[in-house]
């Protein structure tokens, strides 16, 4: 495919836009008054999952306690954090942390609780859409986890769309995979304990809530 085809491509899909600001590949860095903080992020640039979640914390090495950072994307797992390098994620919650923040950075980052966080990183963020058994019926479900903005998912002709995540018909930016409401169902399947934040809706009510989200741009993919 020719670059201009591929550009042509891009731009008609909405690819989302990045923020300039951010810097990326330098070394761990230290948050002021802050012992340990979590975070999570939906739907940077060029994102491989609908959502990352990101550690930050301090490691007591002999007399001196020195910054640590984690990130579930794939350049910090695979390439920055073996070389203790912020990843453009890390890098954006820094500057959060420190007020050094942007509109970019305020609409894509969130601060999570401690507990909020380890619930969300057991579940299968990023992992393929699951099947559900042949003759599974259709579903149609509010996820609401913690305080954030409900993702409205279902489970339709034996394949789970995100309204919230995937776009305007709930497929397109998942990319196949599952963002933190379908993740959350799927982990509800086998621990009670995920089943609080999964609501069975019938389909008008659903509809409804899914037209609301969207009037009020409050859906993941409207945020580009
Ligand atoms: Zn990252
Ligand atoms: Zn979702």
């Amino acid at each position: 495919m020719s670059a201009l085809v591929r550009r042509l491509i891009d731009r008609w899909r909405k690819t989302p836009q990045g923020e300039p600001k951010i810097k990326k590949g330098l070394p761990f860095t230290r948050l002021k008054h802050t012992e340990e903080m979590f975070f999570e992020t939906e739907f940077f640039k060029y994102n491989a999952k609908p959502q990352y979640l990101i550690h930050y914390w301090l490691e007591q090495q002999g007399l001196t306690k020195t910054p640590k950072w984690s990130c579930t994307c794939p350049d910090f797992v695979n390439r920055k954090g073996p070389q203790h390098k912020m990843c453009k994620h890390c890098q954006a919650v820094a500057m959060l942390a420190r007020a050094n923040t942007s509109p970019f950075i305020a609409k894509h980052l969130r601060v999570l609780t401690k507990d909020i966080y380890y619930k969300m990183i057991a579940m299968p963020i990023g992992q393929p859409l699951p099947i559900l058994p042949n003759g599974a019926p259709t579903k149609r479900l509010r996820i609401t986890i913690a305080d954030s903005e409900p993702g409205y998912i279902a489970y339709i002709s034996r394949r789970f769309i995100c309204y919230t995540c995937g776009g305007p018909a709930g497929v397109q930016y998942l990319k196949g995979r599952q963002c933190k409401h379908i993740a959350c169902y799927s982990k509800s399947l086998n621990d009670d304990d995920y089943k609080q934040y999964c609501h069975i809706m019938p389909t008008n009510m659903f509809r409804t809530a899914v037209q609301q989200q969207q009037r009020n741009t409050k859906t993941a993919w409207q945020r580009f």
